[in-house]
């Protein structure tokens, strides 16, 4: 059984991520996620971006444009889209 190295969940094959750091280690979706979302807002944003920080960082919804949490939303890493959660169902 294979585990995510982040969060140690248990990765169920073919729903895992290729880690963004190295390449090849395999991490589940969510750290997946995080991890494009860090990429993201790194880019915007050079000086170093903390996980903490990801918490409270406000981001544009796609549908509504409402401003949201990006801890609260989602974050689409294939075109690096947030939507927020009352956009999700
Ligand atoms: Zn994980
Ligand atoms: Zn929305």
């Amino acid at each position: 059984m294979v585990k995510c190295p982040l969060c140690t969940n248990v990765l169920i094959e073919p729903r895992y991520s290729i880690s963004r750091r190295d390449n090849k280690t395999k991490i589940c979706p969510e750290c997946g996620e995080l991890e494009a979302l860090e990429d993201f807002l790194k880019a915007q944003n050079p000086r170093n971006v903390s996980e903490n920080e990801l918490a409270d960082t406000y981001v544009n919804c796609c549908d509504c444009e409402d401003t949201f949490l990006a801890s609260e939303g989602l974050y689409d890493s294939s075109d690096g889209r947030f939507t927020c959660v009352s956009c999700l169902d």
